[in-house]
């Protein structure tokens, strides 16, 4: 639903007092004045504690620094006709025992009238004794359209435009705030840099702006599903899936995916998988690390799930990646805190079956006998794909891709057959790292590495496959029963 839409139907319905959680103060007062002037002309009262109430000559400056003051301003007007009470950052003021009072008192005042007030706060800090009487509502980052409009205001502002098209400028400026956009375009559009840097500079300032949240991070996208080596039947489903995010895909009623779980071995392209799939859907990839849901105060990993959640959404449609899944969850039932992990996990897979937005999650897990059973149950991850250790043909083309990436014009010089048949357990990331390795050598004994440096470090390189290998072999039984597709054709 849309914001606009939900305030509506909060004030129809009479809802007295509202909590709008936002950074961007000054966009919400502009969405609340246009809302209100149809059904509360001129009746709109706006708070804060420096300058006291604004917008109305009978109050002008009214209760300036004294928000016991503000709420007896609203006590005492004339209940008959509409009106909206916006207070700023009242969230600092409602911890005090006074205010926390006053404002049940005005509760059932207000409660009949057309009276209601919006409480404008940075996060959410509400007194237990005021939790049944206030409604929280999140007020959304700007949308496409809503970005556009800003972008063709700047532009005529300015009499110029940076000559890249509205649409793509917009999708790429999702999810960052108006007042961060109209910076990031003013500074952009004396740069006269080309389109392509322009993109890039705006993908690093979204980087910078999300990492201020600390939960989660933009990655940047460098692989693609050509980097992958065999897992042809994962390769094939995500081709299958490429256009699933656009409009023409919407229309023909496809229902956005929800997601994949990745497990398998150590170093088999699960990380490689994810990154290549924002990739090839061309949307932006945001890693989640999980590890910082849970640190932190007893109640907060709830609040930072909440948080994460409403954030990727905000960048719909896009990839979440969330790695090592099996670490933070696999907790669960065996540790005192279980009642937080617990919580946690239910709320995150409820989200998982029930959400509507276009975020398509991609979790990794190694060790897959440790998750939860409800996290693998049908209907949460569209498909669960089990990462193997590559087979012969599938090693000769990690050796491939790995060599035509270090020698583009004499990769086809390397026995590769020879080399694949050498690496039996080998992984792929194993396999990477053996043309590093041979490449050291003789770097530093100033020549070429050829196929016998290689085929050298090959041999004295012990597997991960040799070391563990019994929880590999149990994950490969497991895998075996079925409940999984395997990745590999
Ligand atoms: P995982 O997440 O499964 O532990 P990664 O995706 O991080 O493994 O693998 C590490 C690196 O190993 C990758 O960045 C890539 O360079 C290489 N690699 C692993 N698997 C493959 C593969 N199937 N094809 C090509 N390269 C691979």
């Amino acid at each position: 639903m849309h914001f606009q839409d939900e305030l509506r139907i909060l004030l129809s319905s009479r809802h007295s007092l509202i909590y709008i959680v936002t950074n961007e103060e000054e966009r919400l007062e502009n969405t609340i004045n246009k809302m209100a002037i149809n059904d509360y002309p001129s009746n709109v009262y706006s708070w804060d504690f420096i300058d006291g109430y604004q917008n109305n000559p009978n109050y002008n400056e009214k209760a300036r620094s004294n928000p016991l003051h503000a709420l007896e301003v609203i006590e005492n007007l004339d209940f008959s006709t509409s009106k909206i009470f916006i207070l700023k950052d009242f969230h600092i003021f409602i911890k005090d025992s006074s205010i926390v009072r006053k404002i049940k008192n005005l509760f059932r005042k207000l409660k009949n009238s057309n009276l209601h007030i919006i409480i404008i706060a940075s996060e959410i800090q509400v007194p237990k004794l005021l939790k049944e009487i206030i409604t929280i509502i999140e007020f959304p980052l700007p949308n496409e359209e809503e970005i556009i409009m800003e972008l063709n205001r700047l532009f005529s502002i300015m009499s110029t435009d940076c000559g890249i098209q509205l649409d793509s400028l917009a999708l790429a400026y999702k999810g960052m705030s108006i007042e961060l956009i109209r910076r990031s375009v003013t500074k952009l559009i004396f740069s006269q840099k080309p389109n392509q840097e322009i993109f890039e500079i705006i993908s690093k300032e979204k980087q910078q702006f999300i990492r201020q949240t600390d939960l989660l991070d933009f990655y940047p996208i460098n692989s693609s599903l050509e980097d992958i080596g065999g897992l042809f039947n994962l390769k094939q489903w995500l081709k299958k899936r490429s256009n699933v995010f656009s409009k023409q895909a919407q229309s023909y009623g496809l229902p956005a995916p929800k997601g994949i779980l990745l497990v398998g071995i150590q170093g088999t392209g699960k990380s490689l998988s994810a990154k290549a799939i924002s990739k090839q859907w061309n949307i932006p990839l945001l890693k989640l690390d999980i590890g910082r849901i849970f640190g932190g105060i007893v109640g907060e990993s709830e609040s930072k799930m909440r948080e994460m959640i409403k954030l990727s959404e905000e960048f719909a449609p896009c990839v979440l990646w969330i790695d090592e899944i099996d670490k933070a969850f696999s907790r669960v039932n065996h540790s005192g805190d279980s009642g937080t992990t617990n919580r946690v996990l239910s709320s995150f897979l409820t989200w998982l079956s029930e959400k509507q937005k276009q975020v398509f999650i991609v979790a990794t897990a190694n060790n897959i006998l440790n998750l939860p059973p409800e996290m693998l149950r049908k209907g949460r991850f569209d498909e669960i794909f089990f990462l193997d250790l590559p087979n012969l043909h599938e090693r000769s083309k990690i050796f491939q891709i790995h060599l035509i990436k270090v020698r583009p014009l004499t990769w086809k010089h390397y026995n590769i057959q020879y080399l694949s048949e050498l690496t039996g357990s080998f992984s792929g990331a194993e396999i990477k790292q053996s043309i590093i390795e041979a490449m050291h050598n003789a770097f530093y004994e100033k020549r070429d590495f050829t196929t016998n440096d290689i085929g050298d470090v090959v041999s004295e390189f012990i597997p991960l496959a040799f070391t563990d290998s019994s929880s590999i072999l149990s994950l490969q039984e497991w895998a075996k029963l079925g409940k999984v597709r395997q990745a590999s054709k």
